[in-house]
């Protein structure tokens, strides 16, 4: 063991980790960063739009610093066949306080920035270096073996994301199940500011966040994702990893097929690759928790699959956020008694238990049960656009009252599940 104690070493510099050390830092404890990347958001990803309000409350004003992309002002939801899409189209333009904003980020140049915030305030950082163990003494951890050297703190947080494979070592993280955990694949596309402003109806730092349901992820668990930046798309798909084994296609397939959809083609027409990336995200919520402290250690961000997808919205760095600053309070609260036991570091939990965060994952608990539902992805987006085509074509046959149209079309998939799925859904909301 070495000589210098710290009072937290941080494993990983995703949003989490940053967000702990930064907090940490700025109370005057004594902070290391360990990121296996050679710089901080050289292995992250997102999809990305980060919502303010738990950043917003840690870092007051820090929209005006950051790098950020666009502040979102208008959302849409598509449900895609092959050759249709149903549009639902909002756009926001009342003000709003900064923790109701949202933002596109780039996590590159954002999780750069935010480590840099936590050096200015007194963190270390230990970049280009992977944490290979967590060290235990008679059951109680105390620090971590990188690069062949032992670093020793009172505690160890572990910020290193989805798959945590010090956490499973430790035996508090579960081995990742296909059941909770989707496949993201991103492409940035590089385009024109005024192209993306016009094609998308924007001005200047206006963005715009598109989620798609149904043919993105071949009728599967999942679905399609835009976000415009300053000068680039990130557009992407998700989909769920016990369903690829079944899908008639690969979800880099998926990536192209949603690329050539008639409604995303146009979108992107003239746009270069400048990136490709792929991710694993937790999806099953509060199902999926897993011991969030030991003696000496406490887990945080998608490395405790912190991270809820609703279908409409994706939400895992303002969770990020929140846990890495709830794992700060707790070091400082544990360091002014000296006690860095799981009983001295219990607040963690708490202060968990006290924010919107687990109020959040238990109000959608139900979500990622009914989102296996295979007709949600399948069923219903053909659905609705069977029913568009139907309500807008005018083909000099008499036309069927509406009502009959609606019925023609909630036939096909059966009344009664139409009626089931829809009190599911309600209530998993
Ligand atoms: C396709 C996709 C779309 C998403 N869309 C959104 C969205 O729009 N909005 C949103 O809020 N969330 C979204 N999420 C979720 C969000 O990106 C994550 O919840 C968030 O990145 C979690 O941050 P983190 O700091 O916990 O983990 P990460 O950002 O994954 O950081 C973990 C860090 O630990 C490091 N590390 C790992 N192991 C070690 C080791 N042994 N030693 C040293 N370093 C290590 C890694 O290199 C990495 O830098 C999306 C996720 C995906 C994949």
């Amino acid at each position: 063991m070495s000589e210098d104690k710290f009072d937290a070493i941080i494993v990983g510099a995703g949003i989490a980790g940053s967000v702990a050390a930064y907090v940490l830092a700025k109370a005057g404890a004594n902070v290391v960063v360990i990121e296996r990347g050679n710089f901080a958001g050289s292995k992250n990803m997102t999809g990305g739009r980060l919502y303010a309000h738990s950043l917003e409350k840690i870092m007051p004003g820090f929209a005006g610093k950051a790098p950020l992309e666009r502040k979102v002002i208008k959302e849409r939801v598509s449900f895609l066949t092959e050759d249709s899409g149903v549009t639902l189209d909002y756009t926001g333009f009342r003000a709003q306080m900064p923790h109701e904003e949202s933002y596109t980020v780039l996590r590159s140049p954002f999780d750069r920035w935010l480590m840099e915030q936590a050096e200015a305030a007194g963190a270390q950082w230990i970049p280009g270096t992977r944490v290979d163990e967590v060290i235990t003494e008679d059951g109680k951890v105390v620090g971590v073996q990188a690069d062949g050297e032992s670093l020793e703190a009172n505690v160890v947080i572990l910020a290193d994301g989805v798959n945590s494979l010090l956490g499973e070592k430790l035996g508090m993280v579960k081995p990742i199940k296909a059941n909770a955990a989707a496949v993201g694949v991103k492409e940035l596309l590089e385009l024109h500011k005024d192209k993306i402003q016009n094609r998308f109806n924007l001005k200047d730092h206006e963005g715009a966040c598109w989620l798609f349901a149904g043919f993105p992820s071949n009728g599967k668990m999942g679905g399609g994702f835009l976000y415009t930046n300053q000068s680039s798309l990130s557009l992407g798909v998700v989909c769920g990893l016990q369903h690829i084994e079944s899908s008639s296609k690969t979800v880099p397939q998926m990536m192209e097929d949603f690329k050539n959809h008639p409604l995303i083609r146009p979108l992107i027409e003239g746009a270069q690759l400048r990136e490709y990336s792929a991710h694993v995200v937790p999806e099953a919520g509060i199902n999926m928790l897993p011991e969030l402290v030991r003696d000496g250690v406490i887990i945080i961000g998608d490395a405790a699959g912190l991270c809820l997808n609703l279908g409409y919205t994706i939400r895992g760095m303002d969770l990020a956020v929140t846990s890495g600053e709830a794992a700060a309070l707790t070091v400082l609260h544990a360091k002014e008694r000296n006690d860095f036991s799981k009983t001295g570091l219990s607040s963690y939990q708490t202060l968990l238990d006290e924010s919107y965060l687990m109020k959040d994952l238990k109000q959608y608990q139900k979500l990622p049960l009914f989102l296996e539902n295979p007709r949600i992805f399948n069923h219903y987006p053909k659905m609705a656009a069977d029913f568009m085509a139907d309500l807008f074509t005018v083909d000099g046959t008499p036309a069927k009252p509406l009502y009959q149209k609606v019925m023609s079309c909630c036939q096909k998939g059966g009344y009664l599940n139409l009626i089931k799925d829809a009190i599911c859904g309600v209530r998993a909301i």
